[in-house]
């Protein structure tokens, strides 16, 4: 839901703000460490002809049920579940799976648009569903939309404060490759029956991941002088569902292995605060390089014009 805004620690991914060094040969974990979590449940994405929300979340609960995961949190915007029974059926799915809710905020606004006050008014909002959805399951892991921190330190302090206060933990990010930008072009080209098309999409989303998992693990080298145990973000969008098999074998292939995120998030690292304002937010070790001024490893950008011009 809600695509139109992106945090710049993304479009820096899109815009290719790469280092112009020649890229040395960096040397990553043999067995690095990952925990998924999907975020915009109950309705990520635009909904393809003939599917439910219901159908996608039984669809991606079963996919890491076939890989032997568990626990997985679903981050929610409660905004639409109660006029909506194929969210409620969504909700109640992913739970019953053996899948986790957390809050990603009522109706998904940035922390950049609104005052602090707005925006934990939109945490508590959300509450409700959550507790409603959850099953007795600890919720009170709290996703940032767009990983947008605040724009002001003032801003960033009062709700890092609020949500302490109320006994939530960040579920903060280290690998993000964003994999919602393939949606809306996914819906266009199944609409258009486009099957080279939506070739070149599953091919284009796994490179684009396996390049910004690369960079994502990179940037903790630089950030924090060593990798740390990663928290994966992933939309629970209709394309990202098609391709999550796919995806967990290059996971696979690569080595990491499977946790869940409190165990992850247990690392010291998560417990650093780079207390800067930032407009852009972005994963925890990107904000730790923007605010030391550090410089990004180089990179591919994503191909984001042929995204947005693909199956017009
Ligand atoms: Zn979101």
């Amino acid at each position: 839901m809600l695509v139109v805004l992106v945090c710049a620690g993304m479009a820096a991914h899109a815009e290719g703000k790469s280092s112009t060094k020649k890229q040395q040969a960096v040397r990553l974990a043999r067995h690095p460490v990952v925990a998924l979590t999907f975020d915009d449940l109950p309705a990520g994405g635009g909904l393809p002809p003939n599917q439910t929300r219901a159908q996608i979340a039984t669809t991606l609960a079963s996919e890491l049920r076939a890989h032997h995961l568990k626990g997985v949190y679903g981050f929610v915007n409660g905004v639409d579940v109660a006029d909506d029974p194929d969210e409620q059926e969504a909700l109640r799915t992913w739970v019953q799976a053996g899948m986790r809710l957390g809050n990603h905020t009522w109706s998904h606004p940035s922390l950049n648009d609104v005052s602090a006050e707005a925006f934990e008014q939109e945490i508590a909002r959300n509450e409700p569903v959550l507790a409603q959805y959850a099953e007795g399951r600890d919720w009170r892991w709290f996703r940032y939309p767009y990983l947008c921190e605040g724009d002001t330190l003032e801003k960033r302090r009062a709700v890092r404060t609020w949500l302490k206060t109320h006994g939530y933990r960040i579920a903060q990010v280290t690998l993000n490759f964003n994999d919602d930008d393939w949606d809306d072009a996914y819906g266009r080209c199944v609409a258009k029956k486009d099957d080279a098309a939506i070739g070149w999409l599953r091919q284009s989303y796994l490179e684009n991941a396996a390049e910004f998992i690369r960079v994502g693990r990179e940037e903790q080298l630089i950030a924090f002088g060593h990798e740390i145990p990663n928290v994966l973000l992933l939309h629970e969008t209709p394309f990202t569902t098609l391709m999550l098999p796919e995806l967990l074998q290059l996971l696979d292939r690569q080595g990491f292995r499977y946790r869940e995120l409190a165990k992850v998030e247990r690392d010291p690292a998560y417990a650093l605060d780079p207390d800067a304002a930032s407009k852009d937010g972005g994963p925890l070790p990107n904000q730790f390089l923007n605010a030391r001024h550090l410089q990004y490893p180089p990179f591919t950008p994503q191909p984001v014009e042929r995204l947005q011009s693909i199956c017009r």
